[in-house]
C-alpha cells in the first residue's frame, strides 16, 4: 500500500474519551508541517544522566539538543558559559533542559516508584530547590523549556499525594515562568488521558508534555500512537526512542531497541505528529551510556530513519 494510504485508523479516538474543543483540532492539521520543521535532535549530557555528548552532536552534523542539567555544583555562568562557547561553535541550539538527581534509578519498576522524580518524599523539598536552580541554569544558556520525570502520580485523585504534587508542579510551573519557561512533563508513567487531567488540574499554561513514544512502551502506560493523538497540542517536544513491550506490561520492564526495531512504529508515530501539527524538533534518545561507541553508531543510524521518513511523509 502507498505510504500515504496507510493507517489513518490510528489517529481515531476512542469513543469513551471525553475531551475538550482545543482538542478537536487534532481531526485537522492546525498547521502543515513542512521539511523545514521536524529539526532533527539528540538527547545529551555534559556532566550527568544517561545522554552523549555535544561532541557527538556535532561529529553527527544534529544540529538541535537537549540537554541533561549538569551536577548540581556545575550549574555555574562559568559552565553556561562553556556550553554556550561549544554550542556556537558547533552551530547547535538548545530545545530543552533536563532535570535529573541523584538517586534515581530506572533497574525496574517499582525502583523507578521509589527513586525518580519529585514523587519520593523524602527529597522532594531538595529536588524541587535543584529544578529551580536547573530552571535558573538553563536561562543561563538561553532555553525557555525545562523539563523532568516527575515520578509515578498516584493514579487516584483522592490519594493526598495527588494534591501534593499537584501542589509542587504548579510552585515550579510559576517558578520557570517567572524564567520566561515552560515545563515540560516526560511521558511513560502515566497514561495519556490521566496526564491530560493532571495539566488541567495544575491550572498552568506553561505545563506541557514532552513525549515519549518508548516510554508508554517500556511502563505498559498505553499506546504511544493513540497517546499522541489523544495529547495533541499539549505535545510540544519529543522523544524519537523505540521499545518492545513486556510480557507482563505495567508489572514488569518493556525493551528499549535501536529506532526502527522496536514496536513503536517511527512511520505511524511521525504520521501521529504531523497530524496534531507537531513541528518542533525529532530528538533521539538512546539511552546506553555505558556503549559510547554503539551509542553514537544508533543514534547515526536514527538520524538516517528520520531523515528517510521526513522525506516520505512530509
Ligand atoms: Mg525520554
Amino acid at each position: 500500500m502507498p505510504a500515504t494510504l496507510r493507517k489513518p485508523e490510528v489517529l481515531a479516538v476512542p469513543a469513551s474519551v471525553v475531551y475538550s474543543e482545543e482538542l478537536e483540532t487534532i481531526k485537522q492539521p492546525r498547521r502543515t508541517v513542512t521539511l523545514e520543521d521536524w529539526k532533527i535532535g539528540v538527547f545529551t549530557s555534559v556532566d550527568a544522566g544517561l545522554g552523549v555528548d555535544l561532541n557527538v552532536a556535532h561529529e553527527l552534523g544534529i544540529p538541535t539538543i537537549q540537554i541533561h542539567a549538569p551536577h548540581q555544583g556545575n550549574r555555574t555562568q562559568e559552565t553556561a558559559d562553556e556550553i554556550l562557547a561549544r554550542l556556537s561553535q558547533f552551530g547547535i541550539s538548545v530545545t530543552a533542559v533536563f532535570g535529573g538527581f541523584e538517586g534515581e534509578s530506572y533497574a525496574d519498576i517499582p525502583t523507578v516508584v521509589n527513586t525518580v522524580g519529585l514523587m519520593p518524599l523524602e527529597t522532594r523539598n531538595s529536588r524541587l530547590a535543584e529544578m529551580k536552580e536547573i530552571s535558573d541554569f538553563a536561562k543561563m544558556i538561553g532555553c525557555n523549556v525545562i523539563a523532568l520525570h516527575l515520578g509515578f502520580v498516584p493514579h487516584d485523585k483522592q490519594d493526598p499525594g495527588y494534591a501534593e504534587i499537584l501542589s509542587v508542579t504548579q510552585e515550579l510551573c510559576d517558578y520557570a515562568k517567572d524564567n520566561g519557561q515552560a515545563l515540560h512533563l516526560e511521558t511513560g508513567q502515566e497514561t495519556a488521558p490521566a496526564l491530560l487531567e493532571f495539566i488541567a488540574d495544575s491550572q498552568r499554561d506553561n505545563l506541557f508534555v514532552n513525549f515519549d513514544p518508548a516510554n508508554m512502551i517500556l511502563y505498559g502506560a498505553g499506546n504511544p500512537i493513540e497517546a499522541v493523538s489523544l495529547l495533541g497540542d499539549k505535545i510540544r517536544s519529543v522523544h524519537c526512542k523505540d521499545a518492545k513491550w513486556a510480557a507482563n506490561p505495567g508489572e514488569e520492564w518493556g525493551e528499549e531497541t535501536m529506532l526502527g526495531d522496536g514496536e513503536v512504529g517511527m512511520d505511524d508515530y511521525l504520521r501521529a505528529l504531523q497530524s496534531i501539527g507537531y513541528r518542533g524538533p525529532l530528538t533521539i534518545e538512546r539511552e546506553i551510556p555505558q556503549e559510547p561507541a554503539r551509542q553514537k553508531e544508533e543514534i547515526g543510524h536514527a538520524v538516517q530513519l528520520l531523515n528517510r521518513l521526513k522525506k516520505e511523509i512530509l
